[in-house]
Formats: C-alpha cells, sequence, structure tokens
C-alpha cells in the first residue's frame, strides 16, 4: 500500500521524508516542472529542528543557514523594545532555531528523497473518495489511491473537493521578501530582528554568511500591483538606514510580493482516508514565523500515527494531536498581526511600553508553547 502526498512544498517533502524513516511506501505529486522555492529565507524554529534531527538532517540544515540564538523587537531605528535569548530552548531541547534559503532548505529535503518517488508535472485535478479512491491528473492520468495527503497548500485543491469549509481571511496587509548579499553588521549575525512602526514593520536576520533575508510588511500600500523598490523604501523613510539599504541592495526582480492572508480554522482534516496537511489543514498569517514549522511538525506526527494504527485511524490520531496547537498558532499569529500593525501613535507608544515592561518569563512561556513539539 502506497500513501499518495499531493503538493511538494516543505509540508509534502518533509512528510514524505518521514514517511521513508518509517519504511512507508509513498507516492509524492507536484503540480511544477521543478521544485522551485520562492527566492527568500524562512525561520525554523526549535520544533522544526526538533523535527529535522529525528530525521537526520539537523547538522546540513545548520551548516548550510545561520543558527540563530536572539529574537528581538526594535523600535523602526532599531532600538530595541523586547528580546528573547534562544539558549534556554537550546539546551532544553537540545537544537537550535535556524535561519535558511528557502531554495537551500528545498534542495536538502529533495536530496533526501528516493527520485522516482516525486513525481514532478502532475497537477491533481480530481480526488473522488469512493473505495477505492481515484486520483485524476491534468495529464491524463487515472490512479487509485489507498490515502491521500493534500499537502497543496492554503488553496488547496484536496480541501476545495473534499471538504467545505474554505474561508480564506485577508489580512490587508502587503508583504515584501527579497534576499541580498550584504555584509551583515556583526551584531546581527545571529539574531533575527523585527522592527515596528505605525502600521508597518521591517524584519532580517542572515541566512548564510554575506546573504541577508528581509520582508517588509505594510497595511498602508494599496493593492499589490505597481510597487517598484523605490515605492517599497519610500514607506520606511522613517526606518533606520540599514533597512533602506538593504532594500536598495536587492535586484527588482528578486523581490516576491504576498498579499498576507489565513485559513479560518476549520473543525476537520480528515475524511476517511483523505486528510490535510501543512497550510491546506491550518494556513497562518506569518507573524510567529511557524507556518512550515507546524508543517513540519504534522509530518512528523503523522508518520508517527502511520506507523502505529491503520490508516483511517492514523489520520483521526494525527489530527487530535495535532489540531489545538496548529490552530492556537493561527489565532496568535493573527492577533499579533493586528497588534503589529497598530496605527494609533498612541496605542503604538502603549503596545511598545507594554512589550517592554513584560517579563522574560511570560514571552519564555509563550515560545515554549510553540518549540514543544506535538505528541501522539
Ligand atoms: C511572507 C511569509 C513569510 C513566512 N515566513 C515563515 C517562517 O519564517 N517560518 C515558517 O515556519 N513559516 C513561514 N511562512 C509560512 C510558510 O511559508 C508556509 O506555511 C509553508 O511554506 C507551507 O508549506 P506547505 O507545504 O504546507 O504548502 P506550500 O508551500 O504552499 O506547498 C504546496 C505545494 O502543493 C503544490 N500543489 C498545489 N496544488 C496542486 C495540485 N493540484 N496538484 C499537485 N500539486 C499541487 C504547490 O505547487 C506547492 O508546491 C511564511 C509565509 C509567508 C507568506
Amino acid at each position: 500500500m502506497k500513501i499518495d502526498i499531493i503538493g511538494a512544498g516543505i509540508g509534502g517533502l518533509t512528510t514524505a521524508l518521514a514517511l521513508q524513516k518509517k519504511g512507508i511506501a509513498f507516492r509524492l505529486f507536484e503540480q511544477a516542472k521543478s521544485i522551485q522555492a520562492v527566492g527568500a529565507g524562512i525561520l525554523l524554529g526549535g520544533n522544526a529542528m526538533q523535527v529535522f534531527e529525528k530525521l537526520g538532517l539537523r547538522q546540513q540544515i545548520e551548516q548550510l543557514g545561520n543558527p540563530v540564538s536572539r529574537m528581538q523587537i526594535t523600535r523602526p531605528n532599531l532600538e530595541p523594545i523586547t528580546s528573547m535569548e534562544l539558549d534556554y530552548f537550546e539546551k532544553k531541547y537540545g537544537v537550535k532555531s535556524v535561519a535558511i534559503h528557502r531554495s537551500t532548505l528545498q534542495g536538502i529535503l529533495l536530496e533526501a528523497l528516493p527520485k522516482q518517488s516525486v513525481h514532478l508535472d502532475k497537477k491533481l485535478t480530481q480526488v473522488t473518495n469512493y473505495d477505492p479512491l481515484f486520483l485524476q491528473f491534468s495529464d491524463g492520468t487515472l490512479l487509485n489511491s489507498a490515502a491521500v495527503i493534500g499537502a497543496d497548500g492554503i488553496h488547496s485543491p484536496v480541501r476545495q473537493m473534499i471538504f467545505h469549509e474554505n474561508t480564506i481571511r485577508h489580512t490587508g496587509q502587503i508583504c515584501w521578501r527579497g534576499v541580498t548579499d550584504f555584509p551583515m553588521p556583526w551584531s546581527y549575525e545571529k539574531e533575527l530582528t523585527e522592527a515596528w512602526g505605525q502600521g508597518d514593520r521591517f524584519g532580517f536576520a542572515q541566512i548564510a554568511p554575506g546573504k541577508i533575508y528581509w520582508f517588509a510588511v505594510s497595511t498602508n500600500a494599496p493593492g499589490a500591483s505597481g510597487f517598484n523598490k523605490q515605492k517599497i523604501m519610500s514607506l520606511f523613510n522613517n526606518y533606520h538606514p540599514l533597512v533602506k539599504t538593504l532594500i536598495d541592495f536587492t535586484p527588482e526582480s528578486h523581490i516576491h510580493t504576498s498579499m498576507l492572508a489565513d485559513l479560518k480554522p476549520i473543525s476537520t482534516w480528515v475524511q476517511d482516508r483523505i486528510c490535510l496537511l501543512g497550510d491546506a489543514a491550518h494556513a497562518t498569517t506569518p507573524n510567529l514565523g511557524q507556518g512550515a514549522c507546524q508543517a513540519i511538525e504534522d509530518a512528523y506526527i503523522l508518520a508517527e500515527c502511520l506507523d502505529l494504527y491503520p490508516v483511517e485511524e492514523a489520520f483521526l490520531q494525527y489530527e487530535k494531536a495535532r489540531m489545538e496547537k496548529a490552530q492556537m498558532v493561527v489565532r496568535s499569529s493573527w492577533t499579533m498581526g493586528k497588534v503589529a500593525h497598530l496605527e494609533n501613535p498612541w496605542l503604538v507608544k502603549l503596545r511598545n511600553w507594554l512589550m517592554h515592561i513584560i517579563p522574560k518569563a511570560v514571552n519564555r512561556r509563550q515560545s515554549d508553547q510553540l518549540y514543544r513539539l506535538s505528541a501522539v
């Protein structure tokens, strides 16, 4: 019996690896002709890195990325408001958080899979929940399937065909991301920095020596189209000069634009022998840097369940083990996005003051909820 995974994003690839580790046969189908990641970075928190430790990939990811030991939130001029040292979690969980280029990560995951298990240029057009399951692809192929994992992203075709809750919530925030070759000032080398302003914010981290990933988010930018570098820079006029320099140093064609959205939490991820995983199940706004981390946790737990139980029971156990945490992330991230983008100057002052005085132990407890791996 082979498990069919639809979508070879970070979630689908990690699921394939976790199944491989358990000796469970799978086929992975991806619509794209080649696996290509957005040219941006990603932060892999302690929960994701614990999974990669179990899958034998931690060292490679640490070597090709940049372990981060501190996260800080600052004012637009990069004056610190609050920060969190990650050594507590490193000691507790035995792994570091790592900032890495998305394409480097996807390359590592793909490399670890047998070539013949990944079927590219296979766009799923229909899944039919009869016994046996049928999968139809845009090239006309029709396959029988024992079980299906929809790891096909926020607009998941599997979810839309089989499940009935499909509300995408738009935040009204626009996000630009880029990677640039730039010598990171040494004081920022091992940290993720996010500068919060009024209705906007800018974050950056080194993802490899001399390579910096940045993201800029604004609620004050109507529409996604028509933005060139100058216009993006002008939105961050009142920020530290480093912010504008990083944008300026990035070739315009390498800047990616997204409208931030999530999936309104849905009541089930499972129907018989079909289940959802990653963004397909619980797409979140990126404010906690946990979307992919949650997909990676899903992958690990789902493989554990498939190792322990028959498919239908495994899918239900997976949902039971994962749903509460994944949806907590969606809700907290949504709220954090609202707080980060406050526009009223008095509320911004109050926010900054509150963040400054919140005891470190409280921040640590909240992060611990994210970094503690789900269990079956
Ligand atoms: C601005 C931004 C910053 C972020 N930063 C972070 C971060 O720092 N840390 C973090 O953990 N997360 C972050 N995230 C979230 C993270 O990118 C996503 O949660 C993660 O990539 C989801 O992975 P996935 O595999 O579930 O879905 P996707 O990456 O969307 O992959 C879905 C795959 O399915 C394929 N597919 C779709 N339809 C079909 C079909 N019909 N047939 C076959 N294949 C199909 C697609 O081509 C795609 O390859 C960020 C997101 C954004 C927008």
